[in-house]
């Protein structure tokens, strides 16, 4: 017996398609196993200022296919500090609340994992649009991320191939090539740069000057952590002599419907991020690996980098000569 009769539940960090999905299953779930539930707005720093509400039934009804979350997110840099910690501890045992699910990306893992050391039980559900979170293949809202950037950059590749254009578009990925190497690959990029390889111009360029004849359109995609759309465009003109458009696909990459499989994922780890509070674990998440849904420990989440595959950044590039 857990002990568990009720749980809270927040999303933090970056907003991801598929939290609202999330939300939804979790409290259908928990009230389908008699628990009471509370989601605490905007994160963390909701669980310090006591802003909550309780969920029910109806509440979450009509939200699974709205992007963004309706218990809204926010960073808190109070709740970093021990006295936000111990308010946070504090209102939960006011509010009643056994345990604490969190949807969020790493950043809301490492406050997940040091409630869990002054005592919380937490579970954390992966949800951001970098997929960079180690011990499970996918976090929710990367899918959608890559189906909006690969429908952007189709267009983008009409107009350039209608006029024989060269495009640098840069998409999001501070830290990790993911999403550009995915949604480049995904897109025919001819070439695709991200923060984990040093940029090499003068190859890009090479590449440029010798494209087999006939090709009427380049692509470049750009990780934001990698370098800026613009920096790289100015350089390949410098370099090329061609004239170089730019698209920032920006905030627009977050936005949008969550696609079939960030509803199926949010079903899978609503329900597993329940079922792992009431077996009496705490300090996971929920996972998913070859299709199964599993969990993982946060510390492992953590404490380990996810790496873009090498053999599928060397693919992108032998399929796009
Ligand atoms: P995303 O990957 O989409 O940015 P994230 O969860 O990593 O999502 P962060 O802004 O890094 O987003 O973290 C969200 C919140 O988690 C922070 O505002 C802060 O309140 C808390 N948090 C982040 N890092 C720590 C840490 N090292 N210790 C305690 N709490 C933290």
């Amino acid at each position: 017996m857990s002990g568990i009769k009720k749980i809270g539940l927040l999303t933090s960090g970056g907003d991801a398609s598929g939290m609202n999905a999330t939300i939804r299953a979790v409290t259908r779930y928990a009230k389908y196993k008699s628990l009471d539930v509370i989601g605490y707005y905007e994160g963390f720093k909701g669980l310090i200022n006591n802003n909550s509400t309780v969920m029910d039934l109806n509440s979450v009804g009509g939200i699974i296919d709205r992007g963004g979350t309706f218990l809204y997110s926010a960073r808190s840099e109070e709740f970093k500090t021990e006295d936000g910690m111990q308010k946070s501890i504090q209102n939960m045992k006011k509010d009643g609340v056994d345990a604490l699910i969190i949807i969020g990306g790493d950043g809301s893992f490492r406050g997940a994992h040091d409630l869990h050391e002054r005592g919380v039980k937490v579970v954390g559900i992966p949800a951001t649009i970098d997929n960079d979170i180690n011990g499970t293949d996918y976090s929710l809202g990367f899918d959608t991320a890559l189906n909006v950037i690969i429908s952007l950059i189709s267009k983008i590749r009409d107009t350039a191939s209608s006029h024989d254009r060269l495009f640098v578009i840069e998409v999001m990925g501070r830290n990790s090539g993911l999403i550009a190497i995915n949604s480049g690959l995904a897109c025919a990029a001819d070439y695709i740069l991200i923060p984990e390889v040093k940029v090499d111009l003068v190859r890009i360029a090479n590449k440029i000057r010798n494209h087999r004849e006939g090709k009427r359109h380049t692509l470049i995609v750009v990780a934001e952590g990698a370098a800026k759309a613009s920096d790289v465009a100015a350089s390949i003109k410098l370099l090329v002599g061609h004239e170089v458009k730019i698209s920032v696909l920006g905030h627009i990459q977050r936005g949008g419907y969550p696609s079939a499989l960030d509803r199926l994922l949010a079903a899978g780890f609503g329900k597993k991020a329940v079922d792992l509070l009431l077996d009496g674990k705490s300090d996971c998440m929920t996972a998913i690996q070859g299709n199964v849904i599993k969990s993982c420990t946060l510390e492992y989440a953590i404490n380990n980098r996810k790496e873009v595959s090498k053999e599928l950044y060397d693919l992108a590039h032998i399929l796009s000569q």
